[in-house]
């Protein structure tokens, strides 16, 4: 038998390869669904920031697109904040060869960013002001009806424990919100997907990243520690993580101490047992807490389940 020489994957590593597209598609598919983000007639703006998870989203929309009986549009939308050696022509180029209806925005949000916070101070908080408000005006002006962002399943922990740890709020990054000023739908269509397999698809895919710290920021050092933690558990516990971040869908708030969420004041005895047990004074179980970690399993149809879901449930 001849051996492929051209491809010099192994047959073994493509079949992981299939794996990973098939996975993400699947995941991302299911968070659309979970979270109704992507409804028949919505126009899509795709923020392109030239990295590996915004260059994942694009792609793993385009095939959804493809594949889903609904109707929508995606336009990938780069803001070009000037920053010193940005290469202008790199995201151009590559949508241009996709085909993809694209629209790059230049602000130099650089020098205000450099001119108002001093050296050495992060500029990130002013810098993501800006440039949400600039998004926001442009998608309304390309007249988009959601705006999706590439933040994954380690941001959205990430930002739960910075929350927790520095905050003292029980607050995560929301998959789908409403914009402060009330008139767009942000959505994060890749909750559901863990950054190593991003990592691994923009290799496989070979996006031509841009690098992310040509402002010179420094990166938010609590953000550093966190997703230190994050990566140290995913080695020594497997599955701790998707158990906190399954958690973020399992709320009790008759058994957390928030009185906005739960009627304490007007809690009285009504007479009747409950079903589920003495939740005043049993011990917790701690077993099978039903971690919703994505799997490796095929789907017969295709391995797109949550495609399948999602468009049938958004099918007008
Ligand atoms: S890293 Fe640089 S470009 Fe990114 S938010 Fe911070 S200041 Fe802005």
């Amino acid at each position: 038998m001849q051996t492929d020489i051209s491809n010099p994957r192994s047959t073994k590593q493509r079949v992981d390869d299939n794996k990973l597209g098939k996975r993400l598609i699947r995941e991302t598919g299911r968070a659309i669904k979970d979270f109704n983000m992507i409804e028949d007639g919505d126009k899509v703006m795709v923020c392109l920031s030239g990295g590996k998870d915004s260059y994942s989203l694009l792609d793993i929309l385009l095939t959804l697109k493809s594949r889903a009986p609904i109707n929508f549009d995606i336009i990938a939308v780069n803001l070009d904040q000037k920053q010193p050696g940005f290469p202008a022509d790199t995201l151009p180029n590559y949508l241009s060869g996709l085909g993809v209806p694209f629209h790059i925005e230049t602000r130099d949000t650089y020098s205000i960013v450099t001119r108002v916070i001093p050296e050495g101070k992060t500029m990130c908080s002013l810098c993501s002001r800006l440039r949400r408000g600039i998004l926001y005006r442009v998608a309304s002006e390309l007249g988009a009806t959601k705006i999706a962002l590439g933040h994954h399943r380690d941001d959205i922990l990430g930002t739960f424990f910075l929350n927790l740890f520095y905050g003292g709020r029980m607050k995560a990054m929301p998959p789908k919100l409403m914009s402060d000023n009330g008139q767009h739908i942000v959505i994060r269509p890749l909750a559901y997907v863990p950054e190593k397999d991003l990592i691994a698809y923009a290799a496989l895919k070979q996006f031509p990243i841009i690098p992310c710290n040509l402002c010179g920021s420094q990166e938010n050092l609590k953000r550093k520690e966190v997703s230190r933690m994050i990566a140290e558990w995913d080695k020594k516990f497997p599955g701790r993580s998707w158990n906190v971040f399954g958690a973020l869908s399992r709320v009790v708030p008759s058994h957390l101490m928030d009185s906005k969420l739960f009627d304490f004041m007007g809690l009285h005895t009504t007479g009747v047992a409950d079903a589920n047990g003495d939740r005043a004074f049993d011990g917790e179980s701690f077993e099978s807490p039903a971690p919703i970690e994505v799997g490796d399993e095929e789907d017969e149809s295709d391995g797109v389940k949550g495609e399948e879901s999602f468009t049938s449930l958004t099918r007008p």
